[in-house]
């Protein structure tokens, strides 16, 4: 939940103080066995690393809410138990990591292109 990858706003917080928000990581909870499910996938004993469950859980939307274009569809990822999976910090804390370069590059890139774009614009006014 930490880190610069996350634009705080007004209708974030309204749903994360949400008693539905509360039911829903409880049954998430239930339901993925109170482990986190990247470690399960990776091999790691579900989450279990030198004998202990791994702290700081943290219920993580695989299809980011922020991503939605209305309110209407931000309360649907944001509320669905199966846009949500339970991780450990360590795990929230990569998948972000990695989510965050890709949306870097992602950003560089169409920068990029539209700066080529520019340069031809300018290269063809000077060539009249
Ligand atoms: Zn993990
Ligand atoms: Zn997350």
């Amino acid at each position: 939940m930490s880190g610069k990858w996350k634009r705080y706003r007004p209708e974030h917080s309204r749903m994360f103080n949400d008693p539905r928000w509360a039911d829903l990581k409880r049954l998430v909870w239930h339901r993925d066995g109170g482990r986190c499910q990247m470690c399960k996938r990776e091999g790691i004993e579900a989450g279990i690393q030198d004998g202990y469950i791994r702290s700081g859980f943290a219920c993580h939307h695989i299809v980011p809410f922020e991503s939605a274009k209305t309110t209407a569809e931000m309360e649907r990822l944001f509320f669905d138990a199966n846009n949500i999976m339970l991780v450990c910090r360590e795990c929230h804390a990569k998948i972000h990591r990695e989510l965050g370069s890709k949306t870097k590059a992602a950003v560089q890139a169409r920068r990029a292109e539209r700066f080529e774009r520019w340069k031809d614009k300018l290269k063809r006014k000077v060539n009249g």
